[in-house]
């Protein structure tokens, strides 16, 4: 069942066109790994599928009652927001905001809440001050948020920019974790030898045109050989 389809979608920023007619499907329950070199056009991507972006041309369309509200967003981390004066509990329940019709959160999303930080191992430090959280700790309370707000789709900017390399590991997984449950991933990563490790399939934004497939037909394509080190997959 298809989860999300993009046709034909081509963006145009100020004359300079960033996406080029590009199409691909991601079914309930995959993981769709997108890569490509800076300023190919992965978050503008992701904001077209948020419907953050005026379309040029083309359309996002979604499957299994998913629409734009509803899929979990992790944006890509900047360090204003690392210092947000807010407890991990308050950051995982601003999810609702956009969705409450009181000005006060009900106990199901109070629980959804609970639930999430528990899937994530954040529970245990819900009374914490977010900004004195590790940078792998925060990341999980902003995947936990993102979860609360999903129905099933989670889109990922660079989820572990920035992280060493034991709370890459611990995201990973994690995300892996939350996809083998059932949930549809799409993540923007620079990290092909993981991407190809972690996802069922890939798209590559290029200048030259992009690929879109499963891992075997990337590994064959010669897409990626650039930044693939030995031993990937
Ligand atoms: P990536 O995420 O792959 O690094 P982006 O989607 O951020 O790439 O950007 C793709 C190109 O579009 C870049 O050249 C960037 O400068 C340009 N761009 C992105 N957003 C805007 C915008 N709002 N207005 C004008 N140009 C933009």
């Amino acid at each position: 069942m298809s989860q999300l389809k993009i046709e034909n979608l081509t963006v145009v920023f100020d004359g300079k066109c960033v996406l080029n007619d590009v199409s691909f499907e991601v079914k309930k329950g995959e993981y769709l790994c997108v890569v490509g070199e800076n300023g190919s056009g992965k978050t503008t991507l992701m904001k077209c599928i948020l419907g953050l972006i005026p379309l040029k041309k083309g359309s996002v369309l979604f499957g299994d009652g998913t629409d734009g509200r509803s899929v979990g967003y992790l944006p890509q981390q900047s360090t204003a927001k690392k210092d947000f004066p807010a407890s991990v509990e308050e950051v995982v329940m601003s999810a609702f905001l956009g969705k409450r019709r009181l000005p006060f959160y009900n106990t199901k999303m109070r629980e959804k809440a609970l639930d999430c930080m528990k899937t994530l191992g954040v529970l245990a430090l819900k009374d914490s001050s977010f900004a004195e959280l590790s940078g792998g700790q925060q990341q999980r309370v902003l995947l936990a948020r993102a979860l609360c707000a999903s129905s099933g789709l989670l889109l990922l900017d660079e989820p572990v920019n920035g992280l060493d390399p034991t709370a890459t590991k611990q995201m990973y997984d994690v995300i892996k974790q939350l996809n083998v449950k059932g949930n549809t991933v799409v993540m923007i990563s620079h990290d092909i030898p993981s991407a190809v490790r972690f996802a069922d399939r890939i798209l590559h934004l290029s200048h030259n045109g992009c690929f879109f497939g499963t891992v075997d037909e990337y590994l064959l394509s010669g897409f990626g050989d650039g930044f693939l080190k030995d031993g990937a997959k």
